[in-house]
């Protein structure tokens, strides 16, 4: 009797088991077969893209002005905040975009959110910051070991989290290290279509200004602000007003080189005496934001505004995102609150 019980309880255990286990074998062949669908779609798909020429573009700066000019500030470094470097920027009413990483946003989500009201923009930068193996990286983090699904996941991820901590959803991208690629050799394929597609504009880390008329908004060249002296960015200014252009300053740290300890470091003299000059209107300089000039440009251009290409919405994409994305905005939360409570402690 016993053993018959107990050779009905294994037929059931074994029942459950197998059911388990094919359960789980489906799952992981859907899941591989829809990342690898995405991975097809990704590469094969067109890039929908009215050609003009712009040849009969009559362009022009608002109020008169010359040139544009944007500074921005890459990775949410604390001494973007703590050394005074967006106060400098609402000392003289400028608008800068700041495209973050999202776990350096942590203890400072306060800040940020008072930052996008006082109309700061906040761009996206990734979720990992993934760079070329040669800088350095963790080797899974490289993009030679990147696909094209997996720099959309980590793009959309920070999307995601940006929305939910700051509320707002960024329309500006900033790709890191100014790197464009995912893999390696013949596999090596470019993600500039994949930043076309959601955003109004992506800015590199190369050296140049913006020809507002033919300039490809998912490729802006910009000109490092770390460690020069204004006298070194005013002939970049002066060379973007002679041609008409638009200038995007970006930098890292604020403060003073040897405060910091990092080697990519914006002075605050420098900042405060462009945030002046660009100020005087005299000087006919547009500054502003990175988003507020690309729409102009895209508006004189006579072209569509921004919208988020939905054929780039893939299910696998979005669930990895989502899960991603609860799991950092977790992490953050509790960064955050360990952050006040150490501060209330610390004011005991
Ligand atoms: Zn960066």
């Amino acid at each position: 009797m016993n053993i018959r019980k107990l050779l009905t309880f294994g037929r059931k255990q074994f029942v459950w088991l197998s059911i388990t286990f094919n359960i789980v074998l489906i799952l992981l062949v859907f899941i591989f077969v829809l990342k690898y669908e995405t991975e097809v779609y990704f590469s094969e798909q067109f890039y929908p893209m009215e050609y003009t020429t712009r040849d009969t573009v009559n362009f022009f700066w608002p109020d008169n002005n010359k040139m544009a000019l944007s500074i921005t500030f890459d990775d949410a470094r604390i001494s973007q905040i703590d050394s005074g470097g967006i106060s400098i920027l609402d000392k003289y009413d400028v608008k800068g975009t700041f495209y973050v990483s999202p776990e350096n946003l942590a203890p400072h989500i306060d800040d940020w959110k008072r930052a996008i009201e006082n109309g700061h923009e906040i761009g996206n930068h990734t979720t990992t910051h993934p760079c070329s193996v040669n800088f350095g990286w963790h080797r899974r983090k490289t993009l030679e070991n990147y696909s094209l699904t997996d720099i959309y996941n980590d793009i959309n991820t920070a999307n995601k989290i940006i929305a939910e901590v700051l509320g707002v959803q960024p329309v500006s991208f900033a790709y890191p290290c100014g790197q464009t690629f995912v893999g390696m050799g013949v596999n090596a394929k470019s993600y500039v279509p994949l930043i076309s597609s959601m955003f109004e504009s992506g800015r590199l880390y190369s050296s140049g200004t913006v020809n507002p008329v033919f300039c490809d908004m998912a490729q802006l060249p910009a000109e490092s602000i770390d460690n020069k002296s204004f006298e070194e960015i005013l002939e970049l200014i002066e060379n973007a007003r002679k041609k008409g252009q638009w200038l995007i300053l970006t930098g890292h740290d604020v403060g003073e080189h040897n405060d910091t300890g990092y080697n990519l470091v914006t002075s605050k003299i420098t900042l405060e005496a462009i945030c002046k000059y660009a100020s005087d209107p005299t000087n006919g300089i547009w500054i502003d934001n990175v988003h507020n000039i690309a729409s102009y440009i895209n508006d004189k251009r006579d072209e569509k505004p921004f919208i988020y290409l939905s054929e780039y919405k893939k299910p696998s994409g979005s669930l990895y995102s989502k899960l991603w994305s609860v799991c950092y905005i977790s992490k953050m939360k509790i960064a955050y609150y360990k952050y006040k409570i150490g501060q209330k402690i610390k004011s005991l």
